[in-house]
């Protein structure tokens, strides 16, 4: 019974009946929609010190520079790989089943349409670097903070020794306490999901759905199969160990994945679970998951390479090679520079149109659904950046032949 009645089992139903609730009910599933937004803000709230301490004691418990840059080189290999067979993949189902050729344009759409992205390396290079670290923690700005806290952790490996111990002993202490705190706000996760979802699926209801349903089922589609089959066998292969079995342990991270539509929300669950049910050694998790949350979105990347082609499609557009091309790589940046939270793929793919010369008003086409993608999207995203921290956990035991790193 206790096995029936698991977090993940309830998270499940929890995620069903939540839909239940939103489709017969929306009214009262919107006026309830804050139990959903209270759960959220709880993850939210532990986001950065769970990011600054889980980087900071996986870097400084290395043994040392040699060993963070054997993870760090292994990890943005990781990311940048599979993230190009998420878009490759993308761009071979789409051209297989061609959604939406031959259809005629649909007239505006009512909802609020992103502003175009600017993207230029000068921009994307100064987005790193925080100027002044107190404003980025504030504005909860991960991907400086992330840059800050590695580099403050590197520093720290060249301070005394008793020093080192002292800070060490802090995030560490820092990181335990949080970690308590995210086992208390997972075990809220049924309730949570079940108020998130209903509120979803009463905001549009699930007509979008049917009326786009070539295009979301493509994107579904290659998406499962990604996920489903391609990263797994990178596990299987690369990793040595067996993807559905780890899925079994670690799959709470990916159901919070797609009640949130946050990546970086889902963060404290994603590295209690690959540490306590998954076995991944806590300096492997601490260093490869916030960095992976952050900037290893396989979903959003597949994603986006579908919908920029299925824009071109409506819009009577034919890509020639070449565009295709440009798709692959700004698909691939996009992703990296997309936030872990809702929607924020549709805000990147401003820049994939910009860059094939579509309009961004275009987007509009395709925002009714993109909630729902956004779910499917960010739990692959998720799963990608757990079988991250797994793979490169198995090559860093097998390369040490044992557990010291
Ligand atoms: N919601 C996604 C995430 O948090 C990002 C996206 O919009 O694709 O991972």
């Amino acid at each position: 019974m206790r096995r029936v009645l698991s977090l993940e089992n309830l998270t499940l139903i929890a995620i069903i009946l939540g839909i239940a609730f939103g489709y017969f009910f929306p009214n009262g599933a919107l006026k309830l929609a804050f139990i959903g937004q209270i759960y959220l803000a709880l993850l939210k709230m532990l986001i950065i010190p769970i990011v600054v301490a889980s980087i900071y004691i996986a870097i400084t418990g290395l043994s040392g520079k040699d060993e963070l840059k054997s993870i760090g080189i292994k990890a943005f290999a990781y990311y940048l790989t599979t993230t190009a067979l998420a878009v490759s993949l993308g761009l071979i189902i789409f051209n297989i089943f061609d959604p939406g050729s031959g259809a005629s344009l649909p007239t505006a759409t009512d909802h609020p349409l992103p502003q175009p992205q600017e993207l230029t390396l000068a921009t994307f290079l100064l987005s790193f670097i925080p100027s002044n670290i107190f404003k980025a923690l504030t504005e909860g700005a991960i991907l400086p903070i992330i840059f800050f806290t590695i580099l403050f952790a590197i520093a720290s490996l060249s301070i005394a020794p008793s020093k080192k111990e002292t800070l060490y002993n802090f995030f560490d202490s820092i990181n335990d306490a949080m970690m308590v705190l995210a086992q208390w706000i997972i075990a809220l996760t049924p309730i949570g999901v079940f108020f998130l979802i209903g509120a979803t699926v009463g905001k549009s209801g699930l007509d979008p759905l049917i009326n786009l349903y070539s295009y979301a089922l493509t994107v579904l589609f290659a998406l499962a199969l990604h996920g489903g089959v391609v990263l797994p066998a990178v596990a299987y292969f690369v990793g040595r160990f067996n993807p559905y079995r780890y899925f079994l342990q670690i799959k709470e991270a990916p159901l919070i994945a797609f009640s949130t539509a946050s990546s970086s929300a889902t963060l404290p669950v994603s590295i209690e679970v690959a540490e306590t049910k998954g076995g991944v050694d806590k300096r492997v998790a601490g260093f490869v998951l916030p960095l992976g949350a952050t900037i290893n979105m396989d979903g959003t990347a597949l994603y986006e390479s579908i919908a920029v082609m299925f824009i071109a499609n409506l819009a009577g557009v034919e890509l020639s090679l070449s565009q295709q091309i440009t798709i692959f790589i700004t698909a691939t940046f996009a992703s990296i520079g997309a936030a872990g939270i809702p929607g924020a793929g549709l805000i990147m793919m401003t820049l994939i149109l910009e860059s094939v010369g579509l309009p961004t008003e275009y987007i509009a086409l395709i925002i009714a659904v993109d909630r729902f993608l956004d779910m499917f999207r960010t739990a692959i995203n998720v799963w990608g950046d757990l079988l991250g921290a797994k793979i490169i956990d198995s090559l860093s035991r097998r390369g040490s032949s044992g557990h010291s790193y």
